[in-house]
């Protein structure tokens, strides 16, 4: 069983899970990696509580979002347009005039909902925007091309967004299909078949001539059913924006995406620096409609301005209040120069409350031949307290997709020997996406570690530095006892901290606070030499005790 499905048999979140498991000591898995039954065992047996069900908060199972992705050509909209034109839900859909953004299709009485912008830059640039929407990637693989460039950005893609990926074979009508090719590939980037013992489900499908569509659908309902998707539709609302448009005659239109609650004709909303009350709604087919709930498509016409995809919406008790929310947010853009977010910086990357940091990295690089050697070598510079991710490696200059990416998932983009376009620097600008460039290896190398370490609390050590024989003692007036001393071993340092020993025992601890040398202040006094050393924070000091001085060191 896959990381993420046993987390939501347990009502836990991916990272809850991916904590306990650290704390079994079972180590370098992922939110996608499989479970043995023994594991999953230990896991159990750990967690004696669990966390109340979701029946017991109220919440009712919703309908699955699904986004396809994949290389160009391989299908993708042909294949939601197969599965729109026979699938609809509730009948004929009558010629769709203006689509909003995603459909609902129906299988077997249950609903599924698609995002009608398929490919992994659309998916990957609303959760750039700050929201993610698909709970299932279905990756659209051509059975006669196989795996290409973007089938695999799309894998990665869809794994940085911890997003469960379900593999549709399409093309099957071609001769040149072969089906076994594709399993054998997808295997490599371990998307393996459930009959080749995997846990992925693959269904094969032609767009083109309808073949295979139900058991398609059929297939996302399971997945969708392992997941055990579950809103809540009394409560608050929440709604993410996948499409915005400024309609000549209607004004500014958004497609929301209903992930909490209920949206009613009436209610005013505020998200960004938008607000407005809902005047019409409408679902994919055209239809208006009195109100939706979770999962469900809508548009909604009345409120002041376009929003941006992945942009998220709320209810406000009153338009004052969503006036004055969105200009308070209008406000703070305008002073961060429309700005999103702060370029990224070391402490941005470091997730506190983590054991094991973690450092994302997407690695672009000139040849096919230095992507591995560079991959490697990024991944060797992991260590014991920071994990590093490598969510996407390629060859070619950084492209749009990489720098969204790297914005959703907090991530650097080391860039090997390319250049990217200025248009590219630009929105990496804009996006806060820091692209490090480097010729050679070693730069690399050193900036990497330098990187790592600034995510790593500095660890100190304590060192013994020398030691001094006190051989008589001397009260001064005004500063107090200071024990004249032969330092026998290393150094006496003004500063330094020192415990002293009277035999076995250490009697007290300070600093040295005065170090002279026949009357003038020395800074450190070597061995074989005398001394005069006044502690401070220690007082009781005798004839015959031995101070020991420490420096504290740092512990690479
Ligand atoms: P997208 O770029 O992934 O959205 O791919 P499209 O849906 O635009 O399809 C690309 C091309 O492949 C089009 O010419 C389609 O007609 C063709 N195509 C899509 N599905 C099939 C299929 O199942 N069989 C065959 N033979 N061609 C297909």
């Amino acid at each position: 069983m896959r990381i993420y499905q046993l987390a939501r048999k347990l009502n836990l979140s991916n990272q809850e899970l991916l904590k306990v498991l650290s704390q079994l000591k079972i180590k370098g898995k992922t939110s996608v990696s499989g479970l043995s039954a023994q594991e999953i065992k230990r896991v159990e047996g750990k967690l004696v509580k669990k966390k109340p069900s979701p029946k017991e908060k109220g919440l009712i199972a919703r309908t699955p979002v699904v986004t396809l992705l994949g290389h160009v050509d391989h299908g993708k909209t042909s294949l939601l347009d197969a599965v729109r034109k026979t699938n609809v839900a509730g009948g004929e859909v009558g010629g769709i005039t203006q689509k909003i953004g995603a459909s609902e299709v129906e299988c077997k009485g249950k609903k599924i909902v698609f995002i009608d912008t398929p490919g992994h830059e659309a998916f990957t640039n609303m959760r750039a925007h700050g929201a993610q929407v698909t709970d299932i990637a279905v990756l659209v693989v051509a059975g006669d091309d196989g795996v290409m460039p973007q089938t695999i950005e799309a894998i990665n893609h869809a794994r940085a967004a911890k997003v469960p990926i379900m593999v549709a074979i399409n093309k099957i009508d071609k001769a040149e299909t072969k089906l076994k090719r594709v399993r054998e590939q997808l295997s490599k980037y371990d998307l393996v078949p459930e009959k080749w013992g995997g846990e992925t489900i693959f269904v094969e499908v032609s767009a083109l001539k309808g073949q295979g569509l139900d058991e398609f659908l059929e297939m996302i309902l399971l997945e969708a059913e392992m997941l055990e998707l579950k809103a809540e539709p009394e409560g608050d609302f929440q709604g993410v924006v996948i499409e915005g448009e400024l309609d000549r005659q209607r004004g500014p239109c958004i497609t929301l995406l209903v992930q909490k609650g209920t949206l009613e004709i009436g209610d005013i909303l505020v998200g960004g620096s938008t607000y407005g009350r809902v005047r019409t709604l409408i679902n994919w087919k055209g239809e208006t409609i009195k109100k939706a709930g979770p999962s469900m498509p809508v548009r909604v016409l009345g409120l002041s301005d376009v929003s941006m995809p992945g942009d998220t919406f709320r209810k406000a008790k009153n338009e004052k209040e969503a006036r004055q929310i969105a200009e308070s947010i209008k406000e703070k853009e305008r002073e961060k120069g429309l700005i999103k977010r702060d370029v990224f910086t070391l402490e941005s990357l470091s997730q506190p409350e983590e054991e094991q940091k973690t450092m994302n990295i997407i690695v672009k690089v000139d040849t096919q031949g230095s992507l591995r050697a560079i991959s490697d070598t990024i991944k060797n510079l992991e260590s014991e307290e920071v994990k590093i991710d490598i969510l996407h490696a390629a060859v070619g200059e950084v492209q749009k997709s990489d720098i969204l990416l790297a914005s959703a998932s907090q991530a650097i983009i080391i860039n090997f020997n390319t250049v990217a376009s200025s248009a590219n620097r630009d929105l990496a600008k804009e996006e806060g996406v820091n692209i490090r460039n480097y010729q050679v290896i070693y730069a690399m190398i050193d900036d990497i570690k330098k990187m790592r370490e600034g995510l790593i609390e500095p660890r100190y050590e304590e060192k013994e530095v020398g030691e001094a024989q006190v051989r008589e003692i001397f009260s001064i007036p005004k500063a107090g006892k200071i024990a004249g001393s032969y330092v026998s071993q290393g150094k006496m340092t003004r500063g330094s901290k020192v415990k002293v020993f009277r035999g076995e025992e250490v009697i007290g601890e300070g600093v040295i606070g005065s170090l002279k040398r026949f009357n003038r202040n020395a800074s450190e006094v070597l061995t074989g030499l005398e001394c005069g050393i006044n502690i401070d924070g220690f007082s009781n000091i005798e004839k015959g005790d031995l101070i020991k001085a420490y420096e504290s060191r740092r512990v690479e």
